[in-house]
């Protein structure tokens, strides 16, 4: 883990599985090794190459009485694994498995390409990667090597291989993490000669023949026009912004060059181990890296979650109208749909749960007393199968030193430990209908990572980014306690009542093809301003915007504007009782065909003009929003909007009460999480029985400050 992209959260602040009903063969080996009963995976970050081997006996048996079923290890371990180039050592590895194992704890084994050892950038200094600035990164940290390089490839195949030869058969090993946080990094993209070299193969791939890319990039603006594929560059500094279709494949590529690099290893695995399960563990949305890719090909989704840095982001922001409770609540669970989202609703686990504070040259206050639990039962709520807490003790040394775990650094317990403890007991006894039970969503938030990577090479307003609008729709909506899944172009949207796509910058045939067919079935979708703007090729539409669904959605974009000290209104006189709102970065002024008016401009030079406007189309409804409405203001809106889909909240709960559904076989589990240090009340509209204590309860509850309810309802 590592405290970066700082800014990812910038602009934000202001707003705020289907499982497989049969266990798979991993989880029942999980649950011979632990003795568990239930099938989930409770374990720990367990870092037996940076401990004394005299300690490996009390670790484990510590951790047996701790009540945990498995550990991750090996990750950053190369140097211990490969002394030497070709020269391997398991045997400390095979020592504190064999240990493990005595105390019936399962091991998940992580391969070790996030951080090679110095020999191996010694011998081959051309691994390194190339900044944006044309600058070589230096061995010393982690993630410093090139994602297309066939040495560095090669090298990581040889001691992952290596490594599943040793431990394809060893009792106890039930699955492997590949890697380590692909491109959370300060240098997330490399910008090397073997870089530009894959670009160029790549591009070849995709576009067949020069004339094409040269027309889908319209090389002819500033005479860039290619007559050989070795011509075409990185998007380096140039004296001018690059093109914007090579900029946006670019990304592209760099997303494509890390999953390859995964999925070497992932070929390798499959053929070696079959009968373990194969993960890798990523950080969701502030990834550099199209994760719906990454996932495709391994068994599930597994990434890390630290609720504490959303609260130190939240310190640093100039203003912030969302106090931190809300902005952890939001961005984690938003966390948690994307990852289950990922693979339709499969169950997802935590690889890294934070246990303590947390960060490197800075770091988070430690939980207070209640947090750690309500943060495991809110990813099991949004549908977790897995928790490890990152991590077991405290390293007393390097960059990670002051990353608290379950063991302070002088191995007392840490002020989580008997929380945790005790968190893991509980989740045993929870049972396994409602861990094998399906989250229930009937509302979708689009995420879409080509307008997540076009739009920052051409934001139009400085302030404008994908993320934050992502969150702040998000995070209107999700108050009004539906469940939300968090859906990538491609994904069915048949499921759903409502879509809705925050920023749709960037929008393919096959994207636009998909929400005309959910509208016209009868879905309704809420599209943000810019939507479809652009093409795949990042070419701006020659038809008037919205470009591909003008005629679903009834109207014709008249102007976009970008706001500066400019701060329109806007009445929403379509939303009963509504007060006026206000623009905040952009605004565009709709002109209606068959769509009718919900709000107009005020207080602009557009005033009186449509701001917000619905169509119907086929049996469905399509609503434009173009103002970047204020987050009151959109919340009513979007709830309004979502309550005439159909989507309606099983009952009121107060605010900072986050609720989620989930159901299978006719049961339904409700769970109610208190994100508030102070106690709330609520009240059940239906009686339920408390799975914690088996007492049936009805009428008015009270949760204790970050107090958590799981009720199976009647
Ligand atoms: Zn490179």
């Amino acid at each position: 883990m590592a405290i970066s992209r700082r800014d990812f959260l910038s602009g934000a602040a202001v707003t705020l599985g289907a499982v497989s009903l049969r266990t798979p063969m991993w989880a029942l080996a999980a649950q011979n090794a632990a003795a568990s009963p239930v099938p989930l995976l409770l374990g720990v970050d367990y870092y037996p190459d940076q401990t004394p081997d005299s300690l490996w006996e009390e670790d484990a048996r510590m951790m047996a009485d701790f009540g945990i079923t498995n550990v991750r290890v090996a990750e950053f371990a190369w140097a211990l694994m490969e002394p030497s180039e070709g020269k391997f050592d398991f045997a400390w590895l095979q020592r504190s498995i064999e240990i493990l194992q005595r105390h019936k704890i399962a091991v998940i084994l992580g391969t070790p390409s996030a951080a090679p050892p110095p020999w191996l950038t010694a011998k081959y200094p051309e691994v390194v990667m190339v900044n944006a600035q044309d600058l070589p990164l230096h061995p010393g940290g982690r993630r410093f090597t090139c994602p297309s390089n066939k040495t560095y490839r090669r090298l990581s195949l040889a001691v992952a291989t290596q490594m599943a030869q040793t431990f394809a058969d060893a009792s106890g090993v039930i699955g492997w993490q590949i890697d380590n946080e692909f491109t959370l990094s300060d240098t997330p993209r490399c910008f090397c000669n073997f870089c530009r070299a894959g670009f160029q193969d790549w591009l070849r791939e995709k576009y067949g023949s020069l004339e094409k890319l040269n027309q889908d990039w319209g090389t002819v603006f500033w005479s860039q026009k290619y007559t050989d594929f070795s011509q075409i560059p990185v998007p380096l500094l140039s004296g001018g912004d690059p093109n914007p279709g090579l900029a946006l494949d670019y990304d592209r590529y760099q997303s494509y060059a890390n999953v390859s690099f995964m999925e070497e290893q992932l070929t390798m695995l499959r053929q070696k181990c079959p009968r373990q399960f194969i993960t890798t563990n990523n950080v969701g949305l502030v990834d550099y890296i199209n994760e719906r890719d990454l996932y495709a090909k391994l068994d599930f989704v597994a990434f890390d979650n630290y609720p504490g840095f959303f609260k130190m982001l939240m310190e640093e922001q100039p203003n912030p109208e969302g106090s931190s409770w809300n902005a952890i609540l939001t961005m984690v669970a938003m966390g948690h749909d994307f990852g289950r989202s990922l693979k339709a609703g499969k169950p997802f686990m935590i690889m890294e749960e934070q246990s303590g504070k947390a960060g490197q040259r800075t770091f988070s206050p430690q939980p207070e007393k209640g947090h750690l639990r309500l943060w495991t039962y809110q990813a099991v709520a949004h549908g977790a199968m897995g928790v490890n807490y990152f991590r077991w003790d405290t390293a007393t040394f390097g960059a990670e030193e002051y990353w608290h775990g379950i063991l302070n650094h002088d191995r007392s317990p840490s002020p989580g430990f008997e929380e945790i403890r005790q968190t893991i007991k509980e989740l045993k006894a929870l049972g396994r209908d409602v861990l094998e039970s399906q989250y229930v969503a009937e509302a979708a938030v689009v995420f879409d990572y080509d307008s997540s990577w076009a739009l920052p090479i051409q934001p139009g307003h400085p302030k404008l980014s994908y993320l934050p609008q992502v969150v702040k729709w998000y995070g209107t909506l999700s108050p009004s306690q539906t469940g939300i899944d968090i859906s990538v172009p491609g994904a069915d949207l048949s499921p759903y009542k409502i879509v809705v796509a925050p920023l749709p910058y960037v929008m393919s045939d096959a994207q636009a093809q998909k929400i005309r067919d959910f509208v016209h079935n009868g879905g309704t979708f809420v599209a943000g301003f810019r939507l479809g703007a652009k093409n795949e090729f990042s070419q701006i539409v020659r038809t008037p915007l919205p470009g591909l669904l003008r005629d679903v959605m009834g109207v014709t974009v008249e102007d976009y504007v970008p706001l500066y000290s400019e701060k329109p209104g806007v009445k929403l006189s379509g939303f009963s009782g509504a007060p006026d709102g206000t623009c905040g970065l952009w605004a565009e002024v709709l002109k209606p065909s068959t769509a009718q008016v919900l709000a107009t401009y005020t207080n602009f030079q557009h005033a009186g003009k449509p701001a917000i406007t619905r169509n119907s189309f086929g049996k469905g409804k399509a609503i434009y929003i173009g103002p970047d409405l204020d987050p009151m203001s959109l919340a009513r809106v979007l709830r309004t909007l979502a309550a005439s889909a159909g989507v309606q909240a099983p009952m009121e709960v107060p605010l900072g009460v986050e609720m989620t559904i989930r159901q299978a076989g006719g049961k339904r589990w409700m769970f109610l999480m208190n994100h508030k240090s102070d106690a709330q009340t609520v009240k059940l509209a239906t009686p339920g029985t408390d799975l914690l204590t088996g007492k049936a309860r009805s009428g008015e509850i009270e949760l204790s400050g970050y107090g958590v309810q799981v009720l199976q309802m009647s």
